[in-house]
């Protein structure tokens, strides 16, 4: 690497954009100099400070829901109601549907904050997950956070293989849903209610809408049978139109309330704790199922013990054996 530790570091502190850019494509680089460099830089950084001043929120929810509009229309508020606050944005860019370009992309589809200088905005592949996050972007969310982002925010589809979920990410889950006919208790799906914080119905121009009120009180009633991990908390259903700036205030209440919940309970630091050893069983098992793979003798035995006409026992034992030789 050209570039010197300490000049970089400095930049980064004086809030040159250009050079956190570079750095979160260093974090998320294939090139061990750039990872390296990029850690280096961090851990200079690093102050051993404890982050009880950050606050990391989620969007999530299926593509089209409304994500990039609400958080387009929530950062607006945000920034209004907190003057001395920068924000910065990571959103998970699935390539695949997207036009235009990821930065491109992210610029139309959140016109009013992203030239915005209190806000950064990052789109970051989302490296085969489709539109997941991935094992860098608790990295780029640190690095972030060592250069004075204190709220950071965070869009994903939440689908998707990958080693790391966005419910291990962030202090703060808002699980975005449109209300429609049938959808009530099909949509929850078991992860949602394991994992969301919040649920927010996005599109919701007309509040007095009958089939919205039906569909949430279907919610509610299945919710009342799910315990929050936090002792305590009744998920709150937020009714919210970004197009028509409605309920931003009321989710906004409803964050800061979760926020105070989990401060009072001690639940943030539990969380926290919870959340990295998923991240690291997540990181530990993805790393391990890579060298398996990549082994050589693990492709050459599978396609010898699929061809060949074993028996369902003799081929078990065939896997066994191929993994304590990969174990030696
Ligand atoms: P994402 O894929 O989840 O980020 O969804 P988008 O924010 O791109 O929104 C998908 C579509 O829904 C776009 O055409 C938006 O204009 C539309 N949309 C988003 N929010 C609202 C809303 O509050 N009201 C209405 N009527 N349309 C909305």
């Amino acid at each position: 690497m050209q570039y010197n530790v300490s000049d970089w570091i400095t930049r980064l502190l004086e809030g040159d954009r250009a050079a956190l850019s570079k750095t979160i494509s260093y974090v998320e680089s294939q090139r061990r100099d750039h990872r390296e460099f990029a850690l280096e830089v961090m851990q200079g950084l690093s102050t051993n400070a404890p982050d009880e001043d950050c606050h990391r929120l989620g969007f999530t929810g299926s593509p089209g829901v409304g994500k990039s509009t609400l958080i387009n229309a929530f950062a607006q508020d945000f920034l209004a109601n907190n003057p001395q606050s920068k924000l910065a944005i990571l959103t998970i860019d699935p390539s695949s549907h997207r036009h235009g370009g990821s930065i491109l992309g992210d610029k139309s589809r959140m016109p009013d904050i992203a030239t915005n200088p209190r806000v950064f905005v990052r789109p970051s592949p989302s490296s085969g997950a489709l539109g997941g996050v991935n094992r860098n972007t608790a990295l780029v969310m640190q690095l972030l956070y060592l250069v004075g982002y204190k709220e950071l925010w965070i869009e994903s589809v939440g689908v998707g293989q990958s080693e790391v979920s966005i419910a291990d990410l962030v202090d703060t889950l808002l699980y975005l849903t449109q209300a429609e006919a049938g959808d009530g208790l099909q949509g929850i799906k078991r992860g949602v209610v394991e994992t969301a914080d919040i649920v927010v119905f996005t599109k919701i121009d007309d509040q007095d809408d009958g089939l919205t009120r039906e569909v949430m009180r279907q919610w509610k009633q299945a919710m009342s049978l799910h315990q929050h991990e936090s002792a305590g908390w009744d998920i709150p259903l937020v009714r919210t139109s970004a197009n028509n700036h409605l309920g931003l205030d009321r989710l906004s209440s409803s964050v800061s309330q979760f926020i105070q919940h989990q401060f009072k309970g001690g639940f943030k630091e539990a969380r926290r704790n919870r959340q990295r050893k998923a991240r690291i069983r997540g990181l530990a098992e993805a790393a391990l199922l890579r060298q398996f793979w990549e082994h050589p003798a693990v492709a050459k035995s599978i396609e010898a013990i699929s061809r060949s006409t074993l028996s369902e026992e003799a081929m078990h034992k065939e896997v066994l054996t191929l993994i304590q030789q990969f174990k030696d």
